[in-house]
């Protein structure tokens, strides 16, 4: 598993044996020398982890997190804070800043590696659900409020703990901002994490059953797969500790523990799991929405609109101008009541095939409705659009539609080409020119393609 690691020191020879070690363990590594590089960095390379040392002249580490955390293109990057301080304030401040890990120097290579593997794995997981959720917002569907609205950091916690003293002042600490299940007994654990949980708090130590055996499970069977965990861990075992990690244990916090750190990593792990939560319920609203025709498998007007107010608005800022082809079916009634209903809609769909099948990749065909289509053609002159509306009219006019039945029968279209103005030129006025278009190669002879100039 190869990922690329971005690291932040001001301390050339940290960086250079950092950078020497990982390489050396395939990672793809790129450097920034101070906080505010570092933020401009990570936001351009779009790195998959970031190592962030704290003590930086000018923005410092904690500052470079939080500013990370806060930009939606960064925030979901995890971030492993370095310093030589092994301070208990400068733990919690970095934890509080966002940050996903806390490393000392120097710093323990084994130790570092699992945590990087075990980061960059949940990394590509998220990744992904980003991916799928950028392109349903692409169709329209907006992210960032819907973003704002659900993070918290409140959330069900499940402790599993023998040591019911232990187990008992989790539940009373971790009481405080989040609802908490606590239980002695791994198989009731198991029944618990398959239901609403955000977070599994498990004691590593425990003697009463097999902790990682425990996680092995948990991680094996679906419903409960994706639960974070957040284990307790003896510092002295690391064999323990780095076979946890590799289990997928997501964080681990140290005994004698530390409750604010371990109220700081849980809600980290919360804050987390409740931004994959919120990735995958945009993508399922964003299917419900569909974005998609039905009957030709098209786009649709909800689609089409959206994405022509951005070509229009790249324009605008200096881009291209875009085109777009109005394309209405003649005498589409007359195929209804010749050949009934069912008919028209196969012709409909074999018109819309052939549409596809001779506009260019980049084009974007849609159902508008009806026996109407759009296409938009991004970055198009009105030229190289009136060449592609010329020659889907006549791939339609050319051979004859064939029913399911055998019958066949002449389909033509007429075609309206407009070309976006710049300024001043809205989804609208450039559709009632195309419309305009249309409507001269109706009443011109139909069969035709019409491009309209602006008026
Ligand atoms: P022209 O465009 O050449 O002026 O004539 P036309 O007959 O195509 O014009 P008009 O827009 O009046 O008729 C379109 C017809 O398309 C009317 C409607 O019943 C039919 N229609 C609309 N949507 C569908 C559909 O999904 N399936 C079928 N079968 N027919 C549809
Ligand atoms: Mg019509
Ligand atoms: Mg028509």
């Amino acid at each position: 598993m190869t990922a690329r690691v971005l690291i932040v020191d001001d301390i050339p020879a940290n960086v250079r044996l950092l950078q020497a070690k990982l390489e050396a363990d395939y990672y793809d590594v790129i450097t920034a020398g101070n906080g505010q590089a570092g933020i401009e960095t990570a936001i351009e390379e779009q790195p998959d982890i970031i190592l962030l040392d704290v003590m930086m002249p000018g923005v410092d580490g904690y500052e470079v997190c939080r500013q990370l955390k806060h930009h939606p293109e960064t925030r979901h990057i995890p971030i492993i804070l370095l310093t030589a301080l092994d301070g208990r304030e400068d733990r919690l401040s970095g934890l509080e800043a966002g940050a996903d890990d806390f490393l000392t120097k120097p710093v323990d290579d084994i130790i570092l590696m699992a945590r990087l593997k075990a980061l960059v794995r949940l990394k590509q997981m998220v990744d992904d659900l980003r991916q799928r959720e950028a392109s349903s917002r692409r169709a329209g569907l907006s992210g960032e409020d819907l973003y704002n609205r659900q993070i918290s950091a409140t959330g069900n916690v499940l402790i599993l703990d023998d040591n019911e003293r232990q187990g008992e002042r989790l539940m009373l600490q971790l009481g405080h901002d989040h609802r908490c299940a606590y239980v002695t007994d791994p198989a009731e654990g198991l029944r618990i994490a398959a239901g609403r949980v955000d977070l599994v708090v498990l004691n590593m130590t425990a003697k009463a059953f097999d902790p990682l055996r425990w996680v092995a499970q948990l991680r094996s069977s679906e419903p409960t797969r994706h639960r974070p965990v957040l284990g307790i861990y003896n510092p002295d075992d690391r064999k323990a500790l780095l076979k946890a990690l590799d289990l997928g244990v997501n964080d681990v916090a140290p005994k004698p523990l530390d409750m604010q750190e371990l109220l700081a990593r849980a809600k980290t792990q919360i804050r987390r799991k409740r931004y994959s939560d919120f990735l995958r319920d945009s993508l399922d609203r964003s299917l419900e929405m569909a974005v998609t025709d039905g009957l030709t498998g098209l786009n649709n007007r909800r689609f089409l609109d959206h994405q022509l107010s951005l070509a229009l608005s790249r324009h605008n800022r200096g881009g291209q101008p875009c085109s777009v082809l109005l394309l209405d079916i003649d005498f589409f009634k007359r195929v209804n009541d010749t050949y009934g209903h069912d008919a028209g809609d196969e012709v409909i769909k074999e018109f819309a095939r052939r549409l596809s099948l001779n506009v260019r990749a980049i084009d974007l065909p849609c159902r508008f409705g009806g026996e109407e289509f759009v296409v938009l053609m991004p970055e198009t002159e009105s030229v190289d659009a009136g060449h592609i509306a010329e020659r889907v009219r006549q791939q339609v006019a050319d051979a004859p539609f064939i029913l399911s039945d055998g019958r066949q029968l002449n389909v033509t279209v007429s075609v309206g080409v407009a070309t976006s103005q710049g300024l001043g030129d809205s989804p609208e006025s450039l559709l009632k020119r195309a419309d305009e278009g249309v409507y001269e190669a109706k009443s011109s002879g139909r069969n035709r393609v019409v491009i309209k100039a602006a008026a």
